[in-house]
């Protein structure tokens, strides 16, 4: 039973059978270069046997029997200068033909070939020198199934064992060439099961283990992304601001260039939580977040919440007075945003900004950056909110929060 059971898995698909298309698509791409190689070989061997052939005294058609093996040369050079030319053919288009459909029709006729090759041999002796080494050959190159190995070379072994005692040489040595050629037929099969076994299997690892590997990227893109991203507003976090954009500001690319730091602090939003609820005060911090992250896809622009109600934008390129515009601009589209806040003098959120700009080296400090930006935020609640204050040094350097 376990013998039988063993010999049924020897002939099944030796891999999941939902990725045999996938594993046939590689196996075709990995044989390509194999088949070419194969091909230059043959037509190497023939063109060289066609020559001697050609310079041999009496010519290549001096007997019929030279002549039988000068026509059979002739009949390996031509299919398989054609499928040299196929297989370049099928290279230059993006080697998308499966070709390996039609291996059992290569490998056959291989074994044909060198059955007809060993009966002129019949005709000088008794040698099974070619069938012997054409067989495990064709064995290791053709990638056919397991059945058709069994199909091929079995078939092509009855064909020669049927047709060797009617050639002359064929009765000499009758019973040690049925033996040979069965041992040399059994081993033939038994390479090319094996190969097609280690060739699948090898493939079907190496498929699972490029899916486990693409996972593992999308999982770890996925950590990545979570772990740089404020989970309720949905912009980058400080951990972004101090791994990422920093290793980006202090790079060579960004040498010599100024760049604007834009620190946003809600006013009164304390209040704002205790007049509306805390899941209000959520959806608030949500529409402000909104408004910053439209320009977080453009180059250079990197909005973030730095805090609870604070948000910092930094965009290297620009200028103090562009860093000034561009805090006057959020402020103000905050301020149209028109969100009611009772107990404030505007009576709708209001922002205040504080500015800091700088140029850009490696030894570039974002702590200090950010302390400036921060001591200007701190003068705009000083001085009255909702407004931008640019960062001056005779400015205090507490913090606004
Ligand atoms: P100021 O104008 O001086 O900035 O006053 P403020 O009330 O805005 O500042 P304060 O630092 O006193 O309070 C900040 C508030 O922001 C307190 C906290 O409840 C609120 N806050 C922080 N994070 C969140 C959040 O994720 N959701 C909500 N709803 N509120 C938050
Ligand atoms: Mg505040
Ligand atoms: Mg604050």
């Amino acid at each position: 039973m376990t013998a039988f059971s063993n010999l049924k898995a020897f002939f099944q698909y030796p891999a999941d059978k939902k990725y045999e298309a996938e594993i046939e698509q590689h196996l075709v791409q990995d044989a390509l270069s194999t088949y070419k190689m194969l091909c230059i070989v043959i037509l190497c061997m023939q063109s060289f046997m066609i020559l001697t052939f050609l310079f041999k005294e009496g010519g290549p058609f001096s007997t019929p029997r030279r002549s039988g093996y000068f026509i059979l040369y002739f009949m390996l050079l031509i299919p398989f200068s054609v499928f040299l030319f196929l297989l370049k053919k099928w290279e230059r288009s993006g080697g998308r033909f499966n070709f390996l459909r039609y291996e059992i029709y290569v490998a056959a006729y291989l074994c044909l070939w060198s059955c007809m090759i060993t009966f002129l041999d019949q005709f000088g002796g008794n040698g099974l020198i070619v069938y012997c080494y054409m067989m495990p050959t064709t064995a290791v190159f053709c990638i056919i199934k397991p059945w058709q190995s069994v199909a091929v070379y079995g078939v092509s072994c009855l064909f020669l064992n049927a047709i060797l005692p009617l050639l002359p040489g064929g009765t000499n040595n009758l019973f040690s060439n049925m033996v040979n050629s069965i041992f040399i037929t059994l081993i033939s099969i038994l390479v090319s099961i094996n190969l097609y076994h280690y060739r699948i299997v090898s493939l079907y690892n190496k498929l699972i283990m490029l899916g486990q590997y693409d996972e593992i990227c999308r999982m770890n893109e996925a950590l990545n992304r979570i772990a740089l991203t404020d989970q309720l507003t949905q912009l980058y976090n400080r951990r972004y601001l101090t791994d990422t954009i920093y290793q980006k500001l202090t790079g060579r690319e960004y040498d010599g260039m100024t760049v604007a730091g834009v620190m946003l602090d809600i006013d009164h939003f304390k209040q704002y939580n205790d007049t509306y609820g805390h899941l209000e005060g959520d959806a608030c911090l949500k529409k402000i977040a909104a408004e910053l992250n439209k320009y977080n896809h453009t180059d250079n622009y990197y909005a973030l919440r730095y805090g609870g109600e604070e948000f910092f934008i930094i965009v290297p390129g620009l200028s103090r007075e562009e860093g000034m515009e561009l805090a006057e601009y959020l402020r103000l589209t905050i301020y149209n945003l028109n969100i009611p806040h009772g107990s404030c003098p505007e009576k709708r959120i209001t922002v205040s900004v504080g500015i800091a700009a700088d140029t850009l080296s490696p030894g570039f400090n974002l702590k200090k950056f950010m302390e400036c930006a921060d001591s200007a935020l701190y003068h705009a609640k000083r001085t009255g909110r909702n407004r931008s204050v640019l960062y001056t040094p005779g400015m205090h350097s507490e913090s606004a929060t």
